[in-house]
């Protein structure tokens, strides 16, 4: 029962993809889709599948949605109520199961947030988050949502130095929140942070004792991004071994890049619910990216999310407007060079046949491809995109444009380039929560004194 779950709306359809089911996901062509009867003969190997690695991913794994949630904890960002409800009915349209919409207790416009996504009708379970302190829960229980995510210390340095508690003051309050919010009717999720950094007896007593309590799902996060892949599987082994019946969740942090890595990871491992952010938001180097995490199971392991993986783009570009963190450049999948082409041996394979250089198609996700012309393009590029406007051209002339555009980029100046750049850090700097003269400001209104030395 540990990490399978239940079957769910958006559960996946049985797995066991063929190689060539694989490459229609993965965009390869397939006789099919040039439609001329002809079978394709294979041209590359997917290890994945045909090792059979694919195949080890257990169905029935369930997204759990926290762009909301730990997304909006990223550095100088925040929603209006009405915000969330946006990127909610989106998250909710391309069917993500599951979504942690915010914590009530932080303000009353945040509650009023979470309250309107839990009342917007959505299919997904409506979750919101609470210390293991009875006024979070009674501000979650009065949203009206389906679930809590109550979470509290796992690690002793979290427990000391932050709580400033013991462990059994921490077991004790959990299993006492625990009780309280599922005798209102709610379910919980129960969360520890710092779990990998935690001691083992300790962790498994603590879940143990809020399962026995009612929680029904037992969250395991990855808080500072400190697991490597078979850190992960280790880990999980020991928890599948060691804790009563309850379903598995991994909550995990980029902090070196290996979030969606992990993620994987524990979905091999037997976790069914693993937590994700779009554009990989979240406190410090983010969270493991939904769109990173949804595409790696549907297009390398031809795995069935549910998600409806056309509109991820769009949600994308939804979030990256109304967070204002923009995608970075070359960010996997959403980031503007993801599907880009500039260099001449590039451009030319992906015009011949785009899966040379392109593991999935961009139609797939709802963008396009783009070509950039530069220093390093190729006649084939430029001789295609005069076809495609309907000019002709001689290869003398096609040729004799590749060098003026070669020359034209090698001349020009890399100033603007290089004022976006910094205009861009100075804008990261000033725009990151209030600014240090606003903090002042609002000093002034609370009573105090101006600043006594200058700012460091
Ligand atoms: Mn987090």
């Amino acid at each position: 029962m540990i990490g399978w779950g239940t079957t769910a709306r958006t559960a996946a359809a049985p797995i066991n993809p063929t190689t060539r089911e694989l490459q229609v996901v993965a965009g390869l062509y397939t006789s099919e889709q040039r439609g001329n009867g002809i079978r394709e003969e294979r041209l590359v190997h997917n290890y994945l599948v045909e090792a059979g690695l694919a195949a080890r991913i257990p169905k029935g794994i369930r997204i759990w949605e926290e762009t909301l949630r730990d997304g909006e904890q990223t550095p100088g960002v925040a929603y209006t109520p009405e915000e969330k409800v946006r990127i909610a009915r989106v998250l909710d349209e391309v069917h993500v199961p599951m979504m942690d919409v915010g914590i009530p207790v932080v303000s009353s416009e945040e509650a009023r947030g979470v309250r309107m996504i839990a009342n917007a009708g959505l299919d997904a379970t409506i979750m919101a988050a609470a210390r293991t302190v009875r006024k979070d829960v009674e501000a979650c229980i009065a949203c009206d949502v389906d679930e809590i995510a109550l979470f509290t210390a796992g690690s002793d340095l979290h427990i000391k130095h932050k709580l400033a508690m013991t462990r059994e003051q921490v077991k004790e309050a959990a299993v006492r929140e625990t009780e309280y919010a599922v005798a209102h009717g709610v379910d919980v999720s129960f969360v520890t942070e710092d779990t990998f950094r935690a001691d083992l007896d300790f962790v498994v007593d603590l879940y143990d004792a809020c399962t026995a309590a009612g929680a029904h799902r037992a969250v395991v996060c990855d808080t500072v991004g400190v697991m490597t892949p078979p850190g992960i599987t280790w880990f999980f082994e020991q928890l599948k071994r060691r804790l009563k019946p309850t379903e598995l969740s991994f909550h995990g942090h980029n902090d070196f890049g290996l979030a969606v890595a992990n993620s994987l990871a524990a979905v091999e491992a037997g976790v069914a619910v693993p937590h994700t952010c779009v554009n990989g938001l979240g406190e410090r180097s983010g969270n493991a990216s939904f769109e990173e995490l949804v595409l790696s199971l549907e297009a390398l392991y031809g795995y069935d999310t549910g998600i409806d993986i056309s509109r991820i783009y769009e949600l994308s570009q939804l979030v990256e407007t109304l967070s204002g963190i923009p995608v970075g450049m070359h960010q996997p999948l959403v980031g503007h060079n993801a599907f880009a082409h500039e260099s001449g041996i590039h451009a030319h394979g992906v015009i011949k046949h785009t899966a040379t250089y392109e593991p999935m198609q961009p139609e797939k996700l709802g963008r396009q491809r783009t070509f950039v012309f530069g220093k390093h393009t190729g006649s084939l590029a430029v001789a295609e995109k005069l076809r495609g406007r309907g000019v002709e051209a001689t290869p003398e002339q096609v040729a004799a444009l590749v060098k003026l555009i070669k020359d034209f980029a090698e001349a020009r100046s890399k100033g603007d380039q290089q004022a976006f750049v910094v205009s861009f850090r100075d804008r990261a700097e000033r725009r990151r929560g209030v600014t240090d003269e606003e903090f002042w400001t609002l000093g002034q209104k609370a009573g105090l004194g101006r600043p006594k030395t200058a700012a460091k």
